[in-house]
C-alpha cells in the first residue's frame, strides 16, 4: 500500500531515511521504521507499506482512512543515502524497499529540473515475486528510465504464476552481475546500495564483496531485522507530532 500524510510541521530528513511511524493499539503506543518515498523537496511523507497479516502495526494501517490520524516522530533517521563520493550508484531492492532509492531519484528528477549539474548514472533492480507487489513504482521509475540517467530493471521470480510478464526474471541476485557487468558498474566508480528482504541483502553483500567493493561502498536495509528496529526505536528521540492521511493508493 502507498500512504501519503500531511504533516502538521515540514519534515526535514535527506533522501534515503526513514520516520518512525506510531499508532496506539489496545492503549498501547507501537512504532515501526519506514522509508521515506517523498523527496525533501515536496511537501508531504509517502510511505510503500506491505501488509504482514500476522504483525501488529500494520494490519492497523491498512484500516486507516482519508484523515485518520497517526504519530510520526520528529527525528528522521538512516544511512541509506546517496554516496556524492561516486558517480555511479547500484541500488538493488525487494518490493517495498525501493522506497528510499524512489526518493533519491524522485530528489535527482526535482534537482536536475531545477537546473542542477550533476552526472550521477543509477542502476536500480527491484525484485518481487509478482509484477503487482510493484506497486506504482514500477511505472513512475520506467518513466524517469527515459531521461538517461537511470536503467530501471524490474524482475519476477515467479514467472510461472504471470504468462504475461515479459520483462526480466529470477531473483535479484541472479542478475545483479549480468547488469553490473553490461552498464559498466564497478568498484572503481560505484556505490552500491541493498534494501529490503535480509537474505537479498546478505546475498547481494557477499557478491559484491567478491567483486572487490570495500565495505564502506556498500549500503544497507535490511527490514526484518527486529534489533535493529528496537535500537532505532530506543536511539530515536522520543518527541512525536501527528500526520494526518492525504493519500492511499
Ligand atoms: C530501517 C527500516 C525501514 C523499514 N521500511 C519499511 C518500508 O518502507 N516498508 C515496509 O513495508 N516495511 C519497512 N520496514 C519494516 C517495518 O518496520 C515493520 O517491521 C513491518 O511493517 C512489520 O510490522 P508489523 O508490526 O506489522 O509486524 P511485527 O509485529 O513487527 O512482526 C511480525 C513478524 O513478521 C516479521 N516481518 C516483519 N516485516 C516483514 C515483512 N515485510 N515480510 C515478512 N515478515 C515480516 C517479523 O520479523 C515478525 O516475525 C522497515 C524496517 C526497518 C528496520
Amino acid at each position: 500500500m502507498t500512504l501519503r500524510f500531511r504533516l502538521s510541521e515540514r519534515p526535514s530528513f535527506i533522501a534515503g531515511q526513514f520516520a518512525t511511524i506510531g499508532i496506539v493499539v489496545d492503549g498501547e503506543m507501537l512504532e515501526r521504521p519506514y522509508s521515506i518515498v517523498s523527496s525533501p523537496h515536496e511537501p508531504f511523507l509517502e510511505f510503500f507499506i506491505e501488509l504482514v497479516p500476522e504483525g501488529r502495526i500494520t494490519p492497523k494501517l491498512w484500516e486507516l482512512k482519508l484523515g485518520s490520524a497517526v504519530f510520526v516522530r520528529r527525528r528522521m533517521v538512516g544511512q541509506l543515502t546517496l554516496n556524492t563520493a561516486v558517480t555511479h550508484h547500484l541500488m538493488l531492492a525487494t518490493v517495498t524497499g525501493i522506497a528510499p532509492f524512489v526518493s533519491i531519484l524522485r530528489t535527482q528528477r526535482i534537482e536536475r529540473e531545477r537546473g542542477a549539474t550533476t552526472n550521477h548514472q543509477f542502476l536500480v533492480l527491484h525484485g518481487a515475486s509478482q509484477s503487482a507487489d510493484f506497486g506504482s513504482y514500477r511505472s513512475e521509475l520506467e518513466e524517469l528510465s527515459r531521461a538517461g540517467w537511470l536503467t530501471y530493471i524490474p524482475t519476477v521470480s515467479r514467472p510461472w504464476a504471470e504468462p504475461s510478464w515479459k520483462g526480466e526474471t529470477g531473483r535479484v541476485e541472479d542478475i545483479v552481475r549480468k547488469y553490473a557487468d553490461q552498464l559498466g558498474f564497478d568498484c572503481c566508480n560505484s556505490a552500491a546500495y541493498a534494501c529490503g528482504h535480509p537474505q537479498m541483502v546478505t546475498n547481494v553483500k557477499a557478491i559484491f564483496e567478491r567483486a572487490r567493493f570495500n565495505r564502506d561502498q556498500i549500503k544497507e536495509e535490511k527490514y526484518f531485522s527486529i534489533d535493529a528496529v528496537n535500537q532505532t526505536l530506543t536511539n530515536t528521540s522520543m518527541l512525536k507530532r501527528t500526520a494526518e492521511v492525504s493519500g492511499i493508493a
